[in-house]
């Protein structure tokens, strides 16, 4: 029954847990966070820098465990951003030297689905929502495949930029998600192509309702209308008024539609990887899964098709220390372990990249 040390350092957060046969005893993290504009990685691996010792003997304290007891150390090697990872793996190789015992690296989104077996989950189709990440991911033929993600930014990042714009401040989601119990729908963009989706354009035209400003009235096939009323000219009355419509939204309509939309675009995706792969089990992974209203579209699908929802403790769901040693005790078990020289980053290590030796 070993026990192992998890660490994880991503991006925002710095977390170590203390896991022992596959249960996790502690779990602290601290996160950075910014007002405005996103992480500044190298702002973010200073905080990390700043807290680790701390997070670590409180981690230690919470468990129960003796330093001397732990019999390796798990740090999530990738993806993710350098700086940040740099600090979790120089403070893995730190206790390594001075515990002398050896690394685990482990895949911070493969980690994010083998938790989920604490669900009682046993094979899963993962949604993983989290700040930088957006995929779907399951394990098929000897490895962790992505059936469908974001093509430009993650939907935390999206839902963060938002609500920044906004003037809610970080963490977005859970702000966001009070706003929306108010709303009601207004028509946003949907956008999924095939198996993926892609943000970016919501994210602009959201951004351009909260500046009241209204989508174009005129459909840009009416070149004579535009040219009118680009060079001023006076314009019919019924044209005119058109024209100078500007549309009132409130926060609660948009964040509800951005839930609505964003959220179904997600379920869509899933529910096809659901029918490809055959699975019947939907996991849900990451910190956008906090959110309740997604958890409950999901849960509808998932009945109407006859398959299980299976969603953690909040806890779990975000980044944190536990799921890294989790994982990072499975892999230490089938023997899998590394010394100091032989340990690097993997920022951009996707989640099909990684070898699957542990099962
Ligand atoms: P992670 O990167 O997995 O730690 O997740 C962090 C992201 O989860 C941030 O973008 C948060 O805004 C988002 N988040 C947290 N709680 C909620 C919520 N209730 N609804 C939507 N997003 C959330
Ligand atoms: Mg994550």
């Amino acid at each position: 029954m070993p026990t192992i040390l998890g660490i994880e350092s991503t991006a925002h957060t710095f977390g170590i847990g203390v896991v022992k046969n596959l249960k996790v005893l502690s779990n602290i993290k601290r996160t950075y966070t910014t007002e405005q504009g996103g992480i500044i990685p190298s702002d973010a691996a200073e905080f990390h820098r700043q807290n680790k010792n701390e997070i670590y003997f409180e981690a230690l304290d919470g468990s129960g465990v003796e330093e001397k007891e732990i019999d390796a150390i798990a740090f999530s090697q990738g993806p993710g951003l350098a700086p940040c990872l740099l600090e979790g793996m120089k403070f893995a190789k730190e206790l390594s030297k001075r515990l002398g015992k050896p690394l685990v690296p482990v895949n911070h989104c493969i980690a994010h689905l083998e938790i989920g077996k604490t669900t009682k989950a046993k094979n899963p189709v993962m949604l993983y929502v989290s700040g930088a990440n957006t995929q779907i991911i399951a394990y098929e033929s000897g490895k962790y495949r992505i059936f469908g993600e974001t093509l430009d930014i993650g939907v935390g990042n999206f839902i963060d930029t938002i609500a920044r714009f906004m003037g809610l401040g970080f963490p977005g989601g859970p702000k966001i998600e009070e706003l929306a119990k108010n709303g009601k729908y207004v028509e946003l963009p949907y956008s999924v192509k095939g198996m993926d989706i892609t943000l970016s354009g919501i994210q602009t035209n959201i951004k351009q309702k909260i500046n009241n400003v209204s989508p174009p009235q005129f459909p840009a096939t009416n070149p004579k209308l535009l040219t009118k009323k680009h060079r001023g000219l006076s314009l019919s009355k019924s044209k005119k008024s058109r024209a100078d419509k500007r549309v009132n939204y409130n926060l609660n309509d948009l964040a509800y539609s951005l839930q609505e939309t964003v959220f179904a675009m997600l379920v869509e995706t899933a529910e096809r990887a659901l029918a490809h792969t055959g699975k019947k089990e939907l996991l849900l992974g990451g910190g956008v899964a906090c959110n309740k209203r997604l958890q409950e579209m999901c849960r509808i699908m998932c009945k109407e098709r006859g398959a299980k929802l299976f969603v953690l403790d909040n806890s779990l769901l975000v980044d944190n220390g536990g799921f890294i040693g989790y994982l990072g005790e499975i892999m230490f078990k089938k023997g899998i372990r590394m010394k100091i020289s032989d340990v690097d980053i993997l920022p951009r290590q996707r989640t099909d990249d990684v070898d699957v030796n542990w099962k």
